[in-house]
């Protein structure tokens, strides 16, 4: 069985995480690897073009609550005043399959992921330059003025908080940023935690 990471995906809104990560999935299946997308629960409205149970799965607040305090999360946090949180269950399967298992999570959500697991890896993943992420979020046309303003704001410390994080990935090209994670990956394949077992001869 191929060893399975734990890779973290976290950025702010509009660095293009969503974009990048469909990319780099189908690069793992053209690569035949073995790979889980956690998909995460929240409270927040539904976008358009958004599907239930594929985006996300959209619940309400005490759906939320209700799972949470069944220990049914790996982690959570509230993000714009809405709920955000990773199922337990498909996750630690995933990880017992020893897949890579891809979680594209707030900064919060991924030091609570490492938390647990000392062994994730965590990639923050950024625009070439700060002004994009308006640029882009704007161009996505999904929030309203006020929202990118705040979202906005919520990046500012994303990039302040960011300095625990294992690597940062710039996404200027959707397919060079794909190919700095597939890196990462390889990378963390090689690391000596990994393939000691290879050394008792
Ligand atoms: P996130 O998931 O991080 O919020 P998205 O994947 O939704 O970001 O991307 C935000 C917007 O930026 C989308 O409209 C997307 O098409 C665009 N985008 C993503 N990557 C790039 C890129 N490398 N260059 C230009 N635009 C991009
Ligand atoms: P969006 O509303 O743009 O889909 O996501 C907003 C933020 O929530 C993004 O930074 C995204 O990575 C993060 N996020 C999505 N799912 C989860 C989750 O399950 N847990 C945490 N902690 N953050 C999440």
């Amino acid at each position: 069985m191929a060893d399975g990471i734990k890779l973290i995906i976290s950025g702010p809104s509009g660095a293009g995480k969503g974009t990048v990560i469909a990319r780099l999935i189908e690069r793992l299946e053209a690569l035949s690897e073995a790979y889980y997308l956690s998909i995460s629960m929240t409270t927040r409205y539904m976008r358009e073009g958004e599907t239930d149970g594929v985006s996300y799965y959209f619940t309400d607040k005490a759906k939320f609550e209700a799972l949470l305090a069944q220990k049914g999360l790996l982690e959570h946090n509230v993000y714009n005043g809405e709920y955000y949180g990773t199922p337990a269950a498909p996750a630690e399967e995933a990880f017992a399959a020893g897949k890579i298992v891809l979680f594209d999570i707030d900064i919060n959500g991924g030091r609570q992921i490492r938390e647990r697991y000392p062994d994730a890896v965590t990639c923050f993943l950024i625009p070439p330059a700060f002004s994009q992420l308006e640029k882009r979020l704007r161009g996505r046309g999904t929030e309203s003025e006020d929202k990118i303003r705040h979202r906005i704001d919520i990046a500012r410390g994303e990039y302040a908080a960011a300095a625990d994080y294992d690597y940062v990935i710039v996404n200027d090209t959707i397919d060079d940023a794909v190919e700095e994670i597939l890196a990462v990956v390889m990378a963390e394949r090689c690391r000596m935690c990994r393939r000691k077992p290879l050394l008792s001869i």
